[in-house]
């Protein structure tokens, strides 16, 4: 049997798009077959069923109503799903047979523009990536919701990392790349590592220069793109990305206006190990945006703002001079509450005009939406106003840029009614007085209701019905109704029109003239009111490019005003900027824990680390002493000095930091499969291979992972090479005590420790990082505050004095700095025998002050 002509027309449809589920329309419903309907009733939880489809078994079939698909299809993308929709494109009325359907947008994690699917003040990437031979690569980056399109090259022996620390950083929703990238070991690993990415692989043929560059040149016909076409590996990333984006948007996206190049040197390196240790959009723990430095500092009015702010953290300046203009934007904000209220007060009524804009240039922005835009650019001359204000460069040149729109503002002043509905088929949606046929017509319906509510009570006076009525239904129009008791009195030029069971209705010749102006008015009303807002919608759509430039400077004003409010409120002070290599903080705390434990909880700290005799600060003490909030502190302290904000100190004077490093624990990597010392290893060969002198190094526990021995013995190889070789700046925290033995021996490296209090048996944790070394680790005071039972803390306290008993003789045996390493594997080896109990008290009955070194040596 062969399949019925309308899923013949299924089949070749489904061809077009054989990796999305396709949403193929049936009147009302769009209908999911075969594969589709069974992966989508699934994941959409809906009623699977089947269809006669001329085979001999039913097909599988499932459906969801047109008018709810939005909601739908939203639950797919979410979960990852691209989504093809299919729409009849002739009237069926007007055909004879199959009606000619079409995929008229295939929605995808990436390219999704309604604002239901999105989050407000996040940006939903999509990435490309080409690769034109080994280190070099093209990366091109969109964010079709916004109209942002930017495009970098990476280049030399590392652009692999650099690029895959690019895609880690926009951690995009959905990144295309041909099959030959996915399939290398590295990019697999970084694509792995980011579980909400979906991929989408394409033929090689999409990345090739020619076409890649003739649909780029197409585009931006009136737009200077010469700096992306000079470059093969650009042309080929953004070109992919934009072949990418007509075929499944199925449109002409006149709201991506130009290409921004960008080299991911022009900020500070954070690769993802960073990104994630430093907490900068997320928090460690669940992933959330609250107990990041984000949460901290954002306290941007738009969603523009807020996507600005976050992409700032995420990419430090390294340029003294954009610091410095930033950071005079700030202070200015921050010495004045006025400004800073003026406009802090019209941000907070400014929709989202970069997605607003994106929406009418894709003809999906309904009334509301331009009203939306209305409001929003109402607020624009306050804005400026306080800009004209302004003395600080940076918001003196905005000022400049700014375009207030008052064309656009006039435009929808005269055009937009003041409540438009939701939907663009209702009418309303146009004011009084903006085009006059539509206020003839509406004058018409209105005279013609008018005269309709008089008729009932004309009708009944001249007839003497008095339970005479006018109605309507669809199908006979406007009527009178005359109860059968009644009919009787009924007038001769009445016309029967219908009968019901107790009463009949009529018409005469003077309400159907009526009801013609009426009903024609209303359907020519509507008809009329789409096509000017439509046309409405174009006029500003026209004017995307200005749109969008004027949302860019909202956004960083409302960024700028963020920082200001928060420094002003949290008592930050600006950070001088210098060359020297000089990080100088004083009475610094660190901007999230600070927030979290309020006002006087938080210890600040100093801190001073240059190239010469200080480099390497290496803190010692106790669990829970806050070696890594003071670690991530100074990271951060120095991040947001670096990203133009002031910063949590009574003074910071910080070098410029090309990069920052921060390992950071050990956390078992179970998505790779790796082990947590592997994972050690990996990230402090990342730092080995990749720091610079201009570096910042945060290493938060190193070697915990394998046996004390050995794990003593990388962290002080490591710490040797950091110290002798690359000369970073570093902060190392660790619990092998006996590492402090290298101040003196190291010239760049010195103590620190947190410092204790002990009264008696309790003992009290200061958060105080002090220039010394701990002398004991408090393990089982820990312990203790955890709430181990008594009995075994006082075994381990047992154990505690005795082992350090024997630990004293060892040092003394094997006297000599620098063998720190070799003491404790002695010891090891020895606790490592079976009778170490036999062999302590030996050891502890030894009489050490009466022994030579060399003694000392043979007996061991
Ligand atoms: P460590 O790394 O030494 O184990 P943490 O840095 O994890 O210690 O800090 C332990 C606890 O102490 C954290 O809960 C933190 O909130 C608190 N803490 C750390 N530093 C400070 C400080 N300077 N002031 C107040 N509380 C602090």
């Amino acid at each position: 049997m062969a399949l019925t002509p309308m899923m013949q027309q299924y089949l070749e449809i489904k061809r077009q798009a054989p990796d999305a589920i396709l949403f193929f329309r049936l009147g009302d419903f769009y209908e999911m077959f075969f594969e589709d309907a069974k992966l989508a009733s699934r994941e959409l939880e809906i009623t699977l069923t089947g269809r006669e489809a001329g085979e001999p078994e039913r097909i599988p079939m499932c459906g969801v109503p047109f008018h709810a698909a939005e909601n739908y299809i939203s639950k797919l993308i979410e979960k990852g799903y691209k989504v093809a929709i299919c729409e009849q494109v002739e009237d069926a009325k007007a055909t004879k047979g199959l009606v000619r359907r079409e995929i008229i947008r295939v929605v995808t994690p990436g390219t999704v523009i309604e604002g239901s699917m999105l989050q407000e003040k996040d940006n939903n990437y999509l990435v490309a990536v080409s690769e034109l031979k080994p280190n070099q690569y093209g990366m091109a980056v969109t964010d079709l919701s916004t109209g942002l399109f930017q495009a970098a090259e990476m280049a030399g022996p590392w652009a692999l990392d650099s690029l895959l620390d690019e895609i880690a950083r926009l951690s995009p929703r959905e990144c295309i790349l041909p099959e030959a990238l996915r399939q290398q070991g590295k990019v697999a690993d970084t694509l792995r590592s980011l579980p909400s990415t979906i991929l989408t692989i394409l033929p090689e043929e999409y990345f090739a220069l020619e076409s890649a560059s003739q649909v780029l040149q197409e585009h931006f016909s009136s737009t200077d793109i010469s700096a992306c076409l000079a470059n093969a590996a650009l042309s080929t990333a953004a070109g992919s990305l934009l072949q990418y984006l007509l075929e499944t948007q199925k449109r002409q996206l006149t709201h991506i206006t130009e290409i921004t190049t960008y080299s991911p040197k022009a900020f500070m390196i954070l690769d993802t190990i960073a990104r994630r240790n430093l907490e900068i959009s997320k928090s460690l723990r669940d992933g959330e945006k609250k107990g990041s430095l984000l949460w901290v500092l954002d306290v941007t009015k738009t969603a523009m703002g807020g996507r600005l702010l976050k992409s700032w953290l995420e990419q430090p300046l390294i340029d003294p001079a954009k610091i410095e203009e930033r950071l005079d934007a700030v202070e200015e904000l921050v010495n004045s509450l006025l400004l800073r209220q003026e406009v802090s007060e019209s941000l907070k009524h400014i929709y989202d005009l970069e997605r607003l804009t994106a929406r009418a240039a894709y003809g999906t922005a309904n009334g509301r939406d331009l009203l939306a835009l209305l409001s929003s650019l109402q607020k624009l001359p306050i804005i400026d106003q306080t800009l004209q204000n302004a003395r600080s460069s940076l918001l003196q040149r905005m000022r400049g840029e700014f375009d207030t729109l008052e064309d656009i503002q006039q435009l929808l002043i005269s055009a937009l009614a003041e409540n438009p509905p939701v939907s663009l088929r209702d009418g309303g949606l146009l004011k009084e007085g903006f085009h006059p046929e539509v206020d003839q017509l509406r004058t018409a319906a209105r005279d013609g209701k008018a005269w309709l509510a008089g008729l009932e009570a004309r009708e009944k006076e001249r007839t003497g019905i008095k339970s005479l009525k006018v109605g309507f239904n669809k199908v006979f129009g406007y009527y009178l109704e005359v109860t059968r008791s009644n009919l009787n009195l009924v007038p001769e030029y009445y016309q029967r029109r219908q009968t019901l069971a107790n009463a009949e209705r009529f018409i005469t010749p003077e309400l159907k003239e009526y009801e013609s102006l009426i009903l024609g008015a209303e359907d020519r009303l509507v008809e009329l009111e789409y096509n000017l807002f439509v046309e409405v919608r174009n006029q500003v759509a026209a004017e995307v490019s200005r749109i969008r430039r004027t949302a860019s400077l909202v956004a960083q004003v409302d960024a700028i005003v963020s920082l200001a409010e928060v420094a002003a409120r949290q008592g930050y002070s600006r950070p001088q900027i210098c060359h020297d290599g000089i990080i100088d903080i004083k009475e610094g705390r660190h901007p999230v824990v600070e927030l979290t434990l309020g006002p006087g909880g938080f210890v600040p700290n100093d801190t001073y680390l240059d190239h010469q005799t200080e480099r390497l600060g290496l803190i010692t003490g106790p669990n829970m002493g806050g070696k890594s909030t003071y670690q991530r502190q100074v990271a951060l302290l120095v991040l947001m000095a670096q990203v133009g904000s002031f910063v949590p100190a009574t003074f910071a004077n910080i070098g410029i930091v090309d990069r920052i490093f921060a390992r950071v624990g050990a956390s078992d990597d179970l998505t790779s499969g790796q082990s947590t010392f592997m994972v050690e290893m990996f990230e402090t060969k990342q730092i080995l291979d990749h720091a610079t002198p201009k570096s910042l190094v945060i290493i938060d526990e190193l070697g915990r992972g394998t046996s004390n021995l050995e794990g003593m013995a990388i962290a002080q190889a490591v710490i040797e090479f950091l110290h002798n070789q690359l000369g970073c700046r570093t902060l190392f925290s660790t619990h092998y005590h006996e590492l402090a033995e290298l101040e003196g021996i190291l010239p760049g490296l010195t103590n620190y420790a947190t410092a204790v209090k002990e009264k008696g048996n309790d003992v009290a944790f200061l958060r105080k990082v002090v220039r010394s070394k701990a002398s004991k680790s408090y393990g089982v005071h820990c312990a203790k505050l955890a709430g181990l039972p008594g009995k075994i803390l006082q075994r381990a306290s047992e154990l505690v004095s005795q082992l350090e008993h024997h630990q004293q003789a060892t040092r003394e045996v094997v006297a000599g700095k620098g063998q720190v390493a070799v003491a404790a594997e002695e010891q090891l080896a020895i606790f490592s025998e079976k009778h170490s109990d036999e062999l302590i008290e030996e050891i502890l009955a030894l009489n050490i002050s009466n022994m030579t070194p060399l003694e000392g040596l043979t007996y061991l």
